[in-house]
């Protein structure tokens, strides 16, 4: 069999400044045929699941494209053009084929496609027809939409958040996909929507919070109900302004069955029950600065690291949620608040880096740090002084259960003491995922006492086993889940719980 794969993967945030441009996705993923083995064969990512996929089903494998950029702003309808360009080139190219695989975030806006996923797939539909089956996996956070359901055959999503089964979900797409070339299935995907945007982030740190509840309704689904191949739960991407936006169970079938459509709506009406459930707890700025002051009392004379850092996450900040990662409000108020022997991780701003690469290492620097994506959102830039005391390429190979195996880059990092406070500051908007991380800017993360993270949820699978503990702050950047602050135009109303509860 010869088998097609390409990815193109970006979630996009309809209320950022930024737009996202072909630089930003050659600055984290733009690799090429041939490079595109060495990056990610032997890597825990959906590309890992293709080749061993194929060396398990001797497919030939044609991959003219590994593209994703991190969360931001809309992508430029350029640099969409492009990747789809390069992806229909390559399928042009490749014909004949049996199948493809499309990697995907199903979450991605282009300015000019709403639904940029679903019109990849348009394309690629049009290109090859409708006897080819097409695979895609998508991101627990996809919107997907009915488009996206009718032009592929097989969809299925990751099942747990922080997100550790990428290599999962490719393998079953990858399974499905060889079970229709062979011609056992024929799939179609059906999709079921309510009128919510979101099910509490997709959360499947404890069992009793609601995904792994419909996961393991699902699964049983999955198990007992003839013709069902898979079923995916999509929690949604709340700040997407699109029309289909928010939380969808699609089914995948063997042929056209109404049970398919009857089992995704039975899993939404179980998703709808649970809409207010939020496992999610923000606490204001100054709640969490004496939460942090209370950590610090309490572990006074123990040794450092002897308990683990008390975690702190700058949720709404994080970047990958779509936020630009330079927001002020947190380290003003830990440095209003007297907080010292802190880690804060990390700032996007290239210009400080640049300053302080100049001054190098022992050197005192004054910049104005951060704050430069939205003002409005996270606090403006911080005037601040500190001293430089690590300076690096910001390159790192992860080793923790995300993504395990695969290099990232924070771009020119260097790491500044403000008054007992050090601050990662990064040249490329990247959120806390990985404790490389931080071993990469000169920082031991077990050996910590706080360690304040512009994360949301991802960064708890390779931190919170070392940690003391989590808390989250709502430091008022742009993934707020206080979802009124949007100035929503097209999202599909009334939806909860923007209009209702
Ligand atoms: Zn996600």
């Amino acid at each position: 069999m010869r088998v097609f794969v390409a990815s193109m993967k970006h979630e996009s945030h309809s209320f950022c400044r930024s737009r996202t441009d072909i630089d930003a996705f050659r600055r984290r993923d733009y690799v090429l045929g041939p490079a595109i083995p060495k990056r990610f064969r032997g890597t825990r990512t959906e590309w890992g699941a293709a080749f061993d996929a194929a060396d398990e089903y001797g497919w030939e494998l044609i991959h003219p494209l590994a593209a994703g950029a991190v969360p931001a702003g809309l992508v430029t309808s350029a640099a969409f053009d492009h990747l789809s360009e390069v992806i229909l080139a390559g399928l042009k190219d490749a014909t004949p084929i049996d199948g493809i695989l499309l990697i995907l975030h199903g979450a991605m806006i282009a300015e000019g496609y709403d639904d940029a996923e679903g019109e990849l797939l348009i394309r690629v539909r049009k290109l090859v027809g409708w006897d080819i089956p097409i695979a895609i996996t998508l991101d627990m956070h996809a919107n997907v939409t009915d488009e996206m359901a009718r032009h592929c055959s097989i969809l299925s999503t990751y099942r747990t958040t922080p997100h550790v089964d990428l290599y999962e979900t490719g393998m079953r797409s990858a399974r499905l996909l060889q079970r229709a070339m062979t011609g056992e299935v024929h799939p179609r995907v059906v999709v079921a929507r309510r009128a919510m945007i979101d099910l509490d982030e997709g959360r499947t740190i404890g069992l009793d919070a609601p995904m792994p509840e419909i996961l393991r309704i699902a699964n049983q689904a999955e198990n007992t109900i003839a013709g069902v191949l898979t079923v995916s739960v999509q929690a949604g991407y709340p700040w997407a302004d699109i029309a289909q936006a928010g939380t969808s169970v699609a089914v995948t079938g063997d042929g056209y069955q109404a049970r398919y459509i009857e089992l995704a709506e039975q899993l939404m009406d179980e998703c709808w029950k649970r809409r207010h459930i939020s496992t999610i707890d923000l606490m204001p700025l100054d709640s969490a600065i004496a939460a942090i002051k209370a950590h610090q009392l309490k572990g006074g004379g123990a040794k450092i690291g002897e308990h683990g850092p008390l975690l702190v996450g700058d949720f709404t900040d994080c970047p990958a949620g779509g936020a630009g990662g330079d927001g002020t409000n947190l380290l003003k108020a830990m440095l209003d608040g007297g907080i010292n022997d802190a880690v804060l991780g990390f700032v996007n701003d290239s210009a400080a880096v640049q300053a302080g690469k100049a001054a190098g290492v022992g050197a005192a620097i004054s910049v104005k740090l951060g704050g430069k994506c939205d003002p409005d959102f996270g606090g403006g830039p911080l005037e601040v002084t500190g001293r430089v005391v690590h300076l690096s390429d910001g390159n790192y190979v992860r080793k923790g259960p995300m993504a395990t195996g695969t290099s990232g880059s924070l771009g020119p990092t260097m790491t500044i003491a403000i008054n007992g406070i050090r601050v990662v500051v990064c040249s490329h908007s990247y959120a806390v995922d990985d404790r490389e991380q931080f071993r990469a800017a000169g920082i031991d993360p077990d050996h910590e006492h706080v360690l304040a993270c512009k994360a949301m949820n991802h960064f708890r699978a390779d931190f919170e086993p070392v940690s003391s503990g989590l808390i989250y702050v709502d430091s008022g950047g742009v993934c707020s889940t206080n979802y009124l602050r949007f100035p929503y135009t097209k999202l599909r109303r009334p939806m909860s719980p923007i209009d209702f509860s």
